[in-house]
């Protein structure tokens, strides 16, 4: 066995329970052999990774963003979502070459790997530029080419339909099988109802799952319940866009009749609470959906409305809004938003990992807890919750294979993804204008 080692630490193990333990791992099957004290002996260890002061903790799951988004973080801010994404978001996108796409990728994904996120979910364009970027960083991703037929003539329309659906039986399984895919419809209201209905009947010809964005904003309910008399989940229900393989993203504006048809049709919701706030979309009911029995994940949504993919900061925002939502305190607790941002997230967008256990994926990372804002450590989950950041993730690690030792990235050159990422994006925004 090629045997990895990350020794000397503490695990979070699947129930919340932390211990001091090492956790071997075969670095060619991308899985964990054992967790324990002395898992180790007897075994000839390849590589060790240190894991003194620190925690080690299933790698972060981001459910929804659009890492190529990285490109247009900070370009237009404090604007409601309509006119965020009409005045200054489709503009510089429709400018956006194949190149943009790919350096805007590496960026977002060198962001990931050193923020401790070693699985995301993404819809965008040329997803075939992303999944190469996926492929050689190292990390795990379900992908998917976004359906847009707003602005569109229905030939376009339907060869945006046709290229979600080509993209995502081509690239399911590419990259040693770190990528699955998915057909993504960009919402309700974006994609007609003939080619939604058609285009989800085709991805269940395929064994396809289904990523969309649903109820972030009022303005995304209103026109389902004018025009078709039913709440959007409803009608999604009735398009076949609900199941146990469909993940929606956001879902803030969603009612009990909605929460119930989640829960019944085992469709899980990822939750974006910082993209919500700065959008003032809205609150999402997180403590309903979970005692409804919904799976929910959390995701950063794309940069230009974050503005960054910290996921630890995500944990934080999730517990923060989750109690406002429900006027209480005790609301999305701690240790439900690392279940959310770990197993129950992996489980949301149907990817392996998510818990350091024998036999999981070997999908990992270790925190240093030996900083000052994390001192003392009365309780390790609170810190994972409210007080972790993303620059304290010492090692990550993704089906076996070390992406950053001691903050060095190992499988992307850091400062040159930097300084193409800044020419690509001055060189699109001057376009644009
Ligand atoms: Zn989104």
């Amino acid at each position: 066995m090629n045997a990895l080692a990350v020794t000397g630490g503490r695990v979070l193990h699947p129930d919340g329970r932390v211990s001091e333990a090492d956790v071997l791992i075969d670095a060619d099957a991308g899985r964990i052999e054992a967790v324990g004290e002395d898992v180790t002996a007897g075994w000839e260890i390849a590589r060790t990774l240190d894991a003194e002061g620190g925690l080690v903790m299933p790698g972060l799951v981001n459910g929804h963003t659009h890492v190529s988004m990285t490109l247009l973080r900070g370009h237009a801010d404090d604007k409601p979502l309509e006119s965020w994404l009409r005045e200054d978001i489709w503009p510089v996108e429709a400018e956006l070459t194949d190149d943009d796409i790919e350096v805007g990728a590496e960026l977002g994904v060198l962001e990931l790997i050193r923020s401790g996120t070693t699985a995301f979910a993404d819809m965008y364009f040329s997803m075939d530029r992303v999944a190469d970027v996926v492929d050689r960083a190292g990390v795990r991703a379900r992908l998917g080419r976004g359906v847009v037929a707003v602005g569109k003539d229905e030939a376009d329309a339907r060869a945006d339909l046709e290229g979600s659906l080509e993209f995502a039986r081509t690239y399911g399984g590419a990259a040693d099988g770190r990528i699955r895919t998915a057909f993504m419809p960009h919402s309700l209201t974006t994609v007609p109802e003939d080619l939604l209905a058609e285009g989800i009947e085709s991805a269940d010809e395929d064994d396809l799952w289904v990523h969309l964005h649903a109820n972030e904003t009022t303005d995304e309910v209103e026109p389902i319940v004018e025009d078709h008399g039913v709440r959007p989940l409803e009608y999604a229900a009735d398009r076949g866009a609900l199941g146990p393989d469909r993940f929606l993203a956001h879902g803030v504006h969603v009612d009990d009749t909605e929460i119930e048809l989640l829960a019944e049709t085992d469709t899980a919701v990822v939750h974006c609470p910082a993209s919500n706030m700065k959008l003032a979309s809205g609150i999402a009911p997180v403590q309903r959906l979970r005692e409804a029995g919904v799976t929910v994940g959390i995701g950063t949504d794309g940069a230009a409305s974050n503005n960054d993919l910290d996921l630890f900061d995500e944990m934080r925002d999730a517990a923060m809004v989750g109690k406002i939502g429900a006027d209480d305190a005790s609301a999305v607790p701690a240790p439900a938003v690392v279940e959310m941002a770990t197993s129950e997230g992996a489980d949301a967008i149907g990817l392996p990992g998510g818990r350091i256990e024998t036999g999981a994926a070997a999908d990992l990372i270790v925190v240093d807890l030996e900083a000052p804002h994390l001192t003392p450590a009365h309780d390790v989950v609170s810190h994972l919750a409210y007080a972790v950041r993303g620059s304290d993730v010492r090692h990550t690690v993704c089906d076996g294979t070390v992406l950053m030792r001691d903050r060095e990235v190992t499988t992307l050159d850091a400062a040159a993804v930097m300084d193409r990422a800044a020419e690509h994006a001055a060189d699109l925004v001057a376009r644009a204008e």
